[in-house]
């Protein structure tokens, strides 16, 4: 029996070793500061004395304050201000995924361009090209139909404008062959040329390709690409390619909001002021690019409601569900419950059709593509009915939130988990909102951020390596949740937000970092494991 005097069960942290917080400095931030700081301390192996991390605690007012492992690929190309263009971002492709669909299509494309550059005595001892999948590629891109999209590459299809009939052929006849002419040479390519190769090693990104041309056993031309996540691909020796300098140049989401806020504009104004700037084009052209983005995301929405029902392509024969929710949603007598339903029947319907293979807009993955058409065409003709130019201005601030997450964290969920697909186009849809809302450019940081804060340590576990499940129905959450981080956002104080989108983001980074392999696109845990295909 224990007596009166038993010492409590220790619920809270033992902070006797800690220094209090300095005069001047709010005590909350301060323990926070330093629980990070302590955290760091673990990761980087570096001790600081109690009094030094006090002092660091106390001097930490620029976010983010954590150091990141040089060892994680985001943190390699985080240097300087934003740069990433709206054309670099929205990609239309095929579905089901940006890194493991758009990537690899855009990577072979590539890689034929550079063979056709080759002097002509090497283009016509030209006899195979053959392409090597490495890592998560290798482990789900079956699942994903990385092969055929490699192989329609290759042929001279883009993903913009690939028809996703091509693919569907493909997919129905793989043994089809295809000329590839080079120089005077002509010779055929099939999906065998696409080799799922090793699924584990050091690999210099964990989805990683090689493409080579072959003169009989003699190598002619070979490259090592990338597919870094959202469409976006690199090469062995990759340098970004030049371009102007930011107008608003931001590293962070509190340098975005001081734009913003010093020069009197919103969000939306800075990120379009900046996309003139770095990409060169003018106001009207990048305008009208985020036009024909929004049509697209709302033709995306449309098509997925219109399809007739029935079941997805794969193993794992999931039906379409997009079109009952949709109808039974509008039968709903309570108008709150009816708006749920709408917008998770839009994402559905987004989502569906990237399983399907049809043409989808990154925003910021293939994964997620289902959230923001959801939200768009909530925002404007299937709901709240604002201007479209309205519309495009809140896609503008969606963009700027995903520049900042790939900037600051990641995209892939080879990397990162689905906290860097679904909770970054939540966050970036919630953005959305609030801008199309006109709110100040505090609560567009806001609403991003608590979006984006209820999606931290999300994995990724899709099953059978296909997009389906979870990842249709976590579509239609992202959606909802967006709204959530709005309505939180726009009611409360902005002030008062203790999370700002910055921390939340070096959260997201160090989650990805931490994150056990099994969960990050290799269909090795999770949902991959405990559902069982009959
Ligand atoms: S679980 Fe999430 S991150 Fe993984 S494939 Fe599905 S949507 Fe993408």
């Amino acid at each position: 029996m224990k007596s009166e005097t038993d010492a409590p069960p220790q619920i809270f942290e033992d902070t006797s070793g800690m220094v209090d917080s300095p005069t001047g400095v709010d005590r909350r931030s301060f323990l926070m500061r330093s629980a990070v700081i302590s955290a760091a301390v673990l990761m980087t192996g570096r001790k600081l004395t109690p009094e030094a991390q006090a002092a660091a605690a106390a001097a930490g007012a620029s976010k983010p304050q954590v150091p990141l492992s040089s060892s994680l690929n985001v943190v390699k190309s985080s240097k300087g201000p934003v740069m990433t263009t709206v054309e670099e971002f929205y990609k239309v492709g095929p579905g089901p995924s940006s890194s493991h669909t758009i990537g690899p299509m855009r990577i072979t494309y590539d890689f034929y361009q550079r063979c056709t550059k080759l002097p002509k005595d090497k283009l016509n001892q030209a006899t195979a090209l053959k392409v090597n999948l490495f890592g998560s590629l290798s482990a789900t891109g079956k699942g994903h139909g990385t092969e055929r999209a490699a192989l329609a590459g290759i042929v001279g299809k883009e993903p913009a404008t690939v028809d996703p009939a091509f693919l569907d052929d493909l997919a129905a006849n793989p043994q089809q062959t295809f000329p590839v002419k080079l120089g005077d040479n002509t010779f055929n390519v099939s999906l065998a040329d696409v080799i799922y190769d090793a699924t584990k090693g050091n690999f210099p990104h964990p989805n990683t390709m090689t493409c080579k041309l072959l003169g009989g056993e003699q190598v002619l031309l070979e490259q090592e690409y990338y597919s870094v996540g959202g469409g976006f691909i690199e090469w062995k020796g990759y340098k970004p390619p030049k371009k102007g300098q930011p107008k608003y140049p931001y590293a962070t989401m509190k340098e975005l909001v001081d734009h913003a806020q010093k020069n009197k504009l919103t969000i939306a104004q800075v990120i379009l002021a900046n996309e003139v700037a770095v990409s060169g084009k003018s106001e009207a052209e990048v305008l009208a690019f985020v036009d024909k983005i929004q049509n697209a995301m709302i033709n995306i929405v449309k098509s997925g409601l219109a399809a007739p029902a029935g079941t997805l392509p794969g193993p794992i024969k999931l039906k379409t569900k997009a079109g009952d929710v949709y109808k039974r949603a509008l039968e709903d007598k309570f108008q709150r419950e009816q708006g749920i339903g709408v917008v998770s029947a839009y994402a559905l319907a987004g989502s569906e059709e990237n399983a399907r293979g049809h043409l989808v807009v990154t925003a910021p993955t293939g994964g997620s593509a289902g959230v923001m058409p959801a939200v768009v065409y909530a925002l404007g003709e299937g709901g709240r009915k604002a201007p479209k130019e309205k519309i495009s201005q809140g896609m503008l601030s969606a963009v700027g939130v995903g520049y900042l997450c790939k900037h600051n964290a990641t995209l892939a969920a080879a990397e990162g988990g689905c906290q860097a697909e679904i909770g970054v186009a939540s966050a970036m849809a919630a953005a959305m909102i609030a801008e199309v809302m006109g709110s100040p450019p505090q609560v567009v940081a806001n609403a991003a951020e608590s979006s984006l804060e209820h999606h931290l340590g999300m994995t990724c576990d899709p099953v059978a390596g296909f997009v389906q499940v979870p990842c249709i129905e976590r579509c239609a959450y992202g959606a909802v949740k967006a709204w959530t981080g709005y309505m939180i956002a726009s009611n409360e104080i902005p002030a008062n937000r203790r999370v700002d989108f910055d921390s939340t983001v070096t959260a997201m980074a160090l989650t990805a970092k931490d994150m056990n392999p099994k969960y990050k696109e290799t269909s090795e845990g999770g949902l991959a494991l405990s559902v069982t295909l009959c």
